[in-house]
């Protein structure tokens, strides 16, 4: 017997999106569904996710144990949102509002706009000021049922400012009930002062900040922005090989304005993911696969940004690359904080099922990230992170609509509640108020 200090019963439908991890090709989607299931924690660890008839032969409560009856919920795994760009400073509303009325993304950077601004605003602003601007951004995430996120750096594109912004992550990391993967990505653009003398800016990107982020343990990963104009895969290579000589694994933004040899440096590095992939070729795709490399899109950014396309989903199953979901929280076009329209994009923008959709939005986005032994499904022994949904768990794609009832963490209700049916006995009282 188990003991367990939190537990539902009589689960309307569990979905555990169990590993082993990556799911790809035809089981990406081949999901269970558990009707009157049950899920029971201990200290925040899984100790039971199965079915109701069997779980009081398994699971003993604890005698302050809650116990909740979920016939009217689904519960599925926490989100696992495997790209943000969340710690900024600066405000860029302002400029949607010009980009909706017409205005190019050209005429915006041409008065002073774009990323530039961001950096400027992010490189003024102190470190507790980063944290104070992030901490509500991460709250949004969290109330949108995501339990484990990354954070990219790369607005700051210098060695102090870029250390000043990993810095106010680990600090977010240690307050925020969200568990935090930092990515160092100081080459996410060539600041204004090196743009003519870029070799001096990948030179102080190898040698200076990749150096000092591995000293101080601020990032598991390396990203790097490999697009036209921006950096080619030659300087994407070298910068990844960099970090990943310092212990910072490789991840890779390719191939989202077009086709700019972003998936074959993510193939030729194993890289463990690669990021939009909206204009991958063919053997782009074909090379991910034999790699081993995780597919990362980003549905939202294609919406926020009217680019008129989709990464090609389908055809990543097809080619039984697994496929993960993110929100790419982003001051420029990452509008939406919630996994759940990221999911709605996955299944509506480029056809994914609903059953695609979650494994890429939990156990994938967990592989992506490399913490798939601990989060992105509800399976013994991982962590009691889980969105409580009401009614059917494909109720999440109704955008807009409250349709998740609560998230856990750690085995803590963090955001929403669930009446207890037990509520009325004091020794229990209601979950997660
Ligand atoms: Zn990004």
């Amino acid at each position: 017997m188990e003991a367990a200090d939190l537990i539902f019963r009589n689960i309307r439908q569990l979905i555990t999106c169990a590993g082993p991890a990556p799911r790809r090709g035809a089981d990406q989607g081949a999901v269970p569904i558990i009707a009157g299931g049950a899920l029971a924690s201990l200290a925040g660890r899984i100790v039971y996710a199965g079915a109701t008839s069997d779980l009081d032969t398994e699971v003993a409560p604890t005698p302050r144990a809650q116990i909740i009856d979920a016939a009217a919920h689904a519960i599925v795994p926490g989100f696992v949102d495997a790209h943000t760009h969340a710690i900024f400073a600066g405000d860029r509303r302002e400029e949607l509002r010009r980009r909706l009325a017409g205005a190019t993304y050209a005429e915006i950077a041409a008065g002073g706009g774009g990323i530039v601004s961001t950096v400027r605003a992010t490189r003024a602003a102190s470190e507790d000021d980063l944290v104070a601007v992030t901490r509500p951004r991460l709250d949004e995430m969290l109330a949108c049922g995501t339990t484990t996120c990354e954070i990219k750096s790369g607005y700051g594109l210098s060695l102090e400012s870029e250390l000043k912004l990993l810095r106010a992550v680990r600090r977010l990391s240690g307050e925020h009930p969200l568990d935090i993967v930092p990515t160092f990505l100081g080459a996410h653009e060539v600041p204004l002062e090196y743009r003519e003398r870029r070799d001096e800016y990948v030179r102080l990107v190898i040698e200076e900040m990749i150096p000092a982020v591995a000293a101080e343990g601020l990032a598991r990963w390396c990203d790097v922005f490999c697009e036209t104009g921006v950096f080619t895969p030659g300087e994407s290579r070298r910068i990844l090989n960099a970090g990943a000589r310092a212990g910072l694994k490789p991840r890779i933004h390719a191939d989202e304005l077009g086709a700019s040899g972003g998936s074959q440096v993510a193939a030729a590095l194993g890289a463990r993911s690669a990021d939009h992939l909206i204009f991958v070729p063919a053997d782009g795709i074909a090379a991910l696969a034999r790699a081993n490399v995780a597919a990362t899109l980003l549905p939202a950014a294609a919406f926020y940004l009217k680019l008129g396309r989709f990464a090609p989903a389908r055809d990543f199953i097809t080619a039984s690359v697994p496929v993960a979901l993110a929100t790419d929280v982003n001051p420029g076009g990452g509008f939406s904080p919630s996994m759940p329209f990221a999911m709605t994009l996955g299944c509506f923008a480029m056809g994914l099922t609903f059953e695609e959709a979650l494994t890429a939005a939990t156990i994938n986005g967990a592989w992506s990230l490399d913490v798939a032994d601990k989060a992105g499904s509800l399976e013994p022994g991982k962590l009691m992170d889980a969105v409580v949904v009401h009614g059917d768990a494909i109720n999440l794609i109704r955008v807009g609509a409250a349709s998740i009832a609560a998230v856990i963490k750690h085995g803590r209700v963090v955001s929403g509640g669930i009446a207890d049916r037990r509520s009325s006995d004091p020794k229990v009282g209601p979950a997660g108020v």
